[in-house]
């Protein structure tokens, strides 16, 4: 009888100690966790504001979510919200509100319902790849590499870099035309604050709006390439626009061309560059949106077309 009751006993901790085993196996094998953990991390920032409010998230609050919280990714890299992108969803949903307002998910979903999408008011995955799209429709479609006699050296006092080397000034004639008539814009705009040289220019000791890059030729493109291998596709491009000498890298603030989150949060909340953002397309410029410094000359496109402004 004695030897039963231990033998149950043995039996009973052993059935314990497996099933803790199996249990705690189930939480942390590495398959399991993947497989439940995405789609929690992906909800995480919805599930405290339905709790919070008892009842389903607004379209604000679910937007001001997304903003800093929505997984997606631009060129293989990932990327984490779309806060950094806010002065050109304003600017191509034409309106100034707060992302958190209702009326700036109606905004939203009037342009959802021009785009195509369902006009649900909310910046989901979707949205924002369609914005993308548009933004990156708007660049320069011919990158032919341009010919010396399209080509003109600006003087270093237009350059950011006050040693920069005169074969790394050159840009092409009409963009340059372009960049002076929009800087002198920006310069009497005294909202801006940007230091004036005496006949009205930019300041030679200024250093917002001066140029960083322009036309970089294919070789230059490849030294810069193969100095930082690791900037992927997001990063260097082999057919970069800058062979065109049409694209300008410009200082609108911070590390001029740092492309980590932290930089680009510095750089979009400048006022310099929100004006770019509302004004270079008068001027023919067109942004690229994941670079806030880098500007395309696509001509004045809007004047042409007649129907706005
Ligand atoms: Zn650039």
């Amino acid at each position: 009888m004695k030897n039963f009751r231990v033998h149950i006993r043995v039996f009973f901790i052993a059935l314990a100690v497996l099933l803790v085993a199996v249990l705690f196996d189930a939480r942390t094998s590495p398959g399991q966790s993947k497989r439940v953990a995405r789609p929690v991390a992906r909800e995480a920032g919805v599930k405290p504001v339905l709790k919070s409010t008892g009842g389903p998230a607004s379209r604000g609050e679910r937007n001001a979510l997304l903003s800093i919280e929505l997984n997606w990714t631009f060129g293989g890299k990932p990327q984490r919200g779309w806060s950094l992108y806010k002065p050109l969803i304003n600017r191509l949903l034409d309106t100034k509100r707060d992302v958190a307002s209702d009326g700036f998910a109606s905004a939203l979903a009037r342009w959802q319902k021009k785009a195509g999408l369902v006009p649900g008011g909310v910046l989901d995955e979707e949205t924002l790849y369609s914005m993308i799209k548009t933004w990156q429709d708007a660049r320069l479609k011919d990158r032919s590499p341009a010919s010396p006699e399209q080509l003109l050296t600006a003087p270093i006092s237009d350059f950011y870099d006050p040693t920069r080397a005169e074969e790394l000034r050159q840009i092409e004639r009409d963009t340059y035309a372009a960049y002076k008539r929009m800087v002198s814009a920006a310069v009497s705009n005294r909202s801006l604050g940007l230091a004036r040289g005496a006949k009205g220019q930019l300041a030679p000791g200024e250093k917002y709006l001066k140029i960083i890059s322009a036309f970089r030729s294919r070789e230059y493109q490849e030294k810069l390439r193969r100095e930082s291998p690791n900037s992927g596709s997001a990063g260097l491009a082999v057919n970069s626009p800058h062979l065109t000498g049409r694209a300008l890298d410009l200082y609108v603030g911070g590390e001029p061309v740092d492309t980590r989150d932290s930089n680009r949060a510095v750089q979009v909340e400048t006022r310099v560059y929100q004006w770019l953002v509302s004004n270079a397309e008068r001027f023919g410029f067109r942004p690229y949106c994941y670079e806030p410094w880098h500007w395309e000359y696509v001509g004045g496109k809007r004047k042409a077309e007649g129907s706005r402004q």
